[in-house]
């Protein structure tokens, strides 16, 4: 925190150079004149409530949630972890909260700096040659990801290279950032151990391949041994090599991604940096590059040229801007501040974080069935309910059952190559009490499964909302007041 109050304070206080503000010439409108008649309302019918009141009512329905702050929120590949409330506080100060995107560069020198500081540690921390902050979350980084592959090959004139290769355990945002920058996908399986299969790998290797997205370690919570391998492989045929890092959390602070020949990742601030999430953002998606690609990344990009830092604009081959403004600085910010909060220790996030998941599926052994027991788990690990099926129970049942123990559930039905899929991640910020209560739990709800199976099926019972019909709820939302109401009556 003092860190940042110096720079703030001392070097952007205002004062020889003066703190001069163009002036604004607006004449003043009133309401009326730019709302629309039908919308402008002509009488109040607020209830007659004292503020007391309106406390107890939002502090009640706050309650109602689930959320890191009151409970375990496992959701594997999240990584749901508890983000330091003095990071909240730092990115809250009037000083950073009233920066307005259009001061110029020269009165804002010390929060570029901020910028340019925290995208070299970034750099560091990945091993890239160049990171762009501007996307606005892991699966715009992926968009800009792809984009810079799509630059690349134009660059080079490989036009015949349009085939991205995923391998079926990836997370859903790949194949749909690659269907929508306009390549054609060609799926790669997972081997016995839950890595993607080389062989089958390199028999899909062709002048066509433009690139592979891999996640590492991926949505099995497996580390992929032969990531270099396979950056080799690539490069031999001038393809590139996407690492999607929304599992970050296991490796920060111990590997470097582009040492393994990485050619572009995405950073999830919003999972593995603070800045808490689950709610609809806003979070951060930075990307990394190596070499090669440093000259495609998007417009303006922070930088310094040895007396002061500027947004430069002057990239010709870059993709252009792939996000209004700069980007989400308070998430950078707060990101910035976790990682000097751990400084040289940073390590300790990754040991902790597998440690945890390791330890958790160890008090699960023989709960549920392990799909990939010889493969030991990064910092989440997949289970699957298939033992239960013989009793009429599902893992979403399982799930279901969890919230009636105050435990918010994890990730369901997901990696698709695994059958009743329960997809868990403690993150690091849990407590062995914690994890060990968990798993208490899930062995009795996995008792009751066999015992009392009908108690699985209509759970979950002491949640405000009981059992929805999912498709339905997904179908015909209802998101106002009125559409409740109006649901009541019918
Ligand atoms: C979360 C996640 C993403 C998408 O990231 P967002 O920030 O939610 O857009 C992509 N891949 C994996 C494996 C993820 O877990």
């Amino acid at each position: 925190m003092k860190y940042f109050m110096e720079l703030i304070f001392e070097k952007s206080r205002p004062g020889k150079k003066g703190y001069k503000l163009p002036k604004l010439d607006v004449e003043r409108v009133e309401p009326e004149e730019i709302i629309p008649e039908e919308y402008v309302r002509k009488e109040l019918d607020f209830p007659e409530v004292s503020q007391l009141e309106v406390v107890r009512h939002y502090t009640k329905l706050s309650h109602l949630n689930y959320a890191v702050d009151t409970t375990m929120v496992p959701l594997g590949s999240c990584t749901m972890k508890y983000n330091p409330r003095v990071n909240e506080e730092l990115v809250n100060r009037k000083e950073f909260l009233e920066l307005h995107p259009f001061i110029p560069e020269e009165y804002i020198q010390p929060v570029l700096e901020l910028i340019y500081r925290f995208k070299e540690l970034l750099k560091e921390l990945g091993g890239f040659a160049e990171v762009s902050l501007q996307p606005a979350a892991g699966a715009h980084g992926e968009l800009l990801g792809l984009l810079l592959i799509r630059a690349y090959h134009d660059d080079k004139g490989n036009k015949e290279k349009n085939v991205i290769l995923i391998p079926d355990s990836a997370h859903g945002t790949n194949p749909a950032t690659a269907a929508i920058c306009g390549f054609e996908i060609k799926v790669i399986k997972s081997n016995k151990d839950g890595e993607l299969d080389f062989e089958d790998f390199k028999r899909k290797l062709n002048d066509k391949v433009a690139g592979l997205m891999i996640t590492n370690p991926n949505t099995l919570g497996i580390f992929e041994r032969k990531i270099k391998e396979i950056a080799h492989e690539l490069h031999k045929i001038d393809a590139l090599l996407y690492m999607d890092g929304a599992n970050f959390n296991a490796l920060v602070g111990k590997f470097k991604p582009g040492v393994w020949g990485v050619d572009i990742m995405h950073f999830n601030l919003h999972k593995t940096f603070s800045t808490p999430h689950g709610g609809g953002g806003p979070g951060a998606g930075p990307v990394g590059v190596s070499e090669k690609l440093k000259q495609y990344l998007p417009v303006p990009h922070i930088d310094f040229d040895g007396k002061k830092y500027f947004l430069n604009w002057n990239i010709p081959k870059s993709v252009g801007k792939v996000l209004g403004f700069w980007g989400h600085f308070s998430v950078w910010l707060k990101a910035f501040a976790y990682i000097l909060t751990y400084g040289n220790e940073i390590g300790k996030i990754s040991e902790y974080a597998v440690l945890n998941a390791r330890y958790l599926k160890y008090l699960l052994q023989g709960v549920f069935k392990d799909p990939y027991p010889q493969s030991p788990c990064m910092h989440e690990f997949v289970l699957s309910a298939v033992n239960l099926i013989k009793h009429g129970v599902k893992a979403g049942d399982v799930a279901k059952r969890i919230l009636d123990y105050g435990f918010y559930a994890p990730t369901m039905y997901f990696p698709l190559i695994v059958r009743e899929a329960l997809m868990i991640e403690p993150t690091e910020t849990e407590g062995p009490d914690t994890l060990r209560t968990f798993a208490q739990v899930l062995r009795r709800i996995v008792k009751e499964a066999k015992e009392k199976p009908e108690i699985l099926k209509k759970a979950p019972h002491n949640t405000p909302v009981k059992r929805i019909k999912e498709a339905e709820a997904n179908r015909n939302l209802i998101l106002k007041y009125k559409d409740i109401l109006e649901r009541k009556k019918s």
